[in-house]
């Protein structure tokens, strides 16, 4: 089995989906190397000399300096037909649902996108917003899949090395015709939910606004980014970016600190890749309680003051 993991420039370094895609890719087993795109294809090749990679194909090229979707598809294509890898892996990001598709449509091979496990050679996908498990296998002899955040951990890369091998590709300006602007990103300050390694998340159990504040000092106090669940968001206490879950953003932090958050699918298909789950629930019966790593049964009102007066101390 010969896989190819398409690699994503993250602001300049290797995005933590593309470190767990290889890791997913190494589970497969098989023969994994790798495609680093774009003007800091170097860099991120140099991120993997230490992973047991065969090698890491490099391409630079001015017309994909930074990321378009013609540009993009035309060289993961061009790499696909001189390497003829079994499997194409990528993380399930915004970029791959952009132009993936359209390798997948050049190329004419099926792509299985949102990944969330492996069951032999069939790979499992989440469908009716999560409430089951799909098992699919493709239908051809080469596919296209993309592995759900925290699908896979890179904490469970294989270690060893890997060669970089640059490639000279064809592209000219009749293949691309969109110009890419600087990435928009929302106003999201500095917060980084995506890549934190400790979040505090805070559900409708913290009951009003009034009690919002307590969780941006316990947040201080600990050097943790605040996330929520969609109801405070919904109710105006918290900026849209900070919501986690289905319709919010996936994480996948060291330490997952949930306040007052019953565990709805919705919420934990957000954050259920989170290596470690601190849940405080007055609810014993709460769903969260069922994927915690330490549960604490209590009201976050009178434990959120105590906790920040402990740590004053
Ligand atoms: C299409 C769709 C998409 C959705 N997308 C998302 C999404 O992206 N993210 C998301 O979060 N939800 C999403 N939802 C909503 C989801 O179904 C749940 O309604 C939501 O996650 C519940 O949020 P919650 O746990 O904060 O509130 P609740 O379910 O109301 O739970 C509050 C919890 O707090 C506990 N509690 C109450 N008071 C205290 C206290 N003083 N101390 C300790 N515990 C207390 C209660 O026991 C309860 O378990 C979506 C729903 C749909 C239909």
């Amino acid at each position: 089995m010969d896989i190819l993991v398409v690699l994503e420039d993250n602001h300049g370094s290797l995005h933590r989906m593309s470190r767990e895609a290889i890791a997913g890719a190494q589970k497969i087993g098989g023969t994994v190397s790798a495609l680093a795109l774009g003007k800091n294809a170097d860099s991120m090749a140099g991120e993997l000399t230490n992973i047991d990679i065969e090698y890491v194909i490099t391409v630079k090229h001015d017309l994909i300096s930074s990321y378009n979707a013609d540009g993009y598809t035309e060289v993961v294509k061009q790499v696909i037909e001189s390497e003829s890898p079994n499997i194409i892996i990528a993380g399930h990001t915004y970029q791959t649902r952009d132009f993936m598709p359209r390798v997948s449509a050049k190329l004419d091979i099926p792509f299985i996108p949102d990944i969330v496990a492996l069951n032999s050679n069939r790979f499992v996908k989440q469908v009716l917003n999560a409430k089951l498990n799909a098992t699919i296998s493709a239908s051809k002899d080469m596919c296209i899949l993309s592995f759900q955040s925290a699908a896979f951990s890179d904490d469970d890369l294989l270690p060893g090395s890997c060669n970089i091998q640059p490639m000279e590709i064809n592209l000219d300006s009749s293949i691309v015709r969109s110009i890419t602007e600087e990435p928009f990103q929302e106003d999201a300050g500095d917060v980084d939910l995506e890549n934190a390694d400790f979040i505090i998340s805070v559900g409708r159990g913290i009951e009003k606004e009034e009690n919002i504040p307590m969780v941006f000092d316990l947040a201080k106090a600990l050097g943790a980014e605040v996330s929520a669940s969609r109801p405070v968001v919904d109710s105006g206490w918290m900026d849209s970016f900070r919501q986690v879950g289905s319709s919010g953003q996936t994480v996948a932090p060291k330490l997952y600190f949930s306040l007052g958050i019953s565990g709805a699918i919705q919420h934990v298909v957000g954050m259920k890749g989170s290596k470690n789950i601190l849940a405080i629930n007055k609810d014993s019966e709460a769903p969260i309680f069922e994927i915690a790593d330490y549960a604490v049964i209590g009201d976050i009102l009178d434990i959120i003051p105590k906790l920040l007066e402990a740590l004053q101390e």
